[in-house]
């Protein structure tokens, strides 16, 4: 049984009722949990600028995740840019 957890994103569960998250356009695992697949996913960081003019004066960046196999894409989340106070 499969279930979506995004466009790019499923779960499946088989007959044991063992769980996994796969990328699915091409089927590669991303470990068990529904939560943790990002640690699995490649991370792609981009300028915030990429995300429009509006946002070219903020003060993070853009992480995109992709399956580490194909490259499709999973999700795209802003990232605020922590700066140390000295
Ligand atoms: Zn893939």
């Amino acid at each position: 049984m499969k279930y979506r957890l995004g466009e790019n994103l499923e779960m499946v569960i088989d007959e044991a009722g063992l769980r996994s998250v796969q990328c699915a356009q091409c089927g590669t695992g991303l470990g068990a949990s529904p939560m943790n697949w990002q640690e699995k996913a490649k991370t792609w960081t981009l300028p915030v600028a990429w995300a429009g003019p509006l946002m070219s004066g903020a003060d993070s960046h853009l992480e995109q995740l992709l399956c580490p196999s194909c490259g499709t894409l999973f999700e795209t989340r802003i990232k605020e840019v922590r700066t140390e106070d000295t």
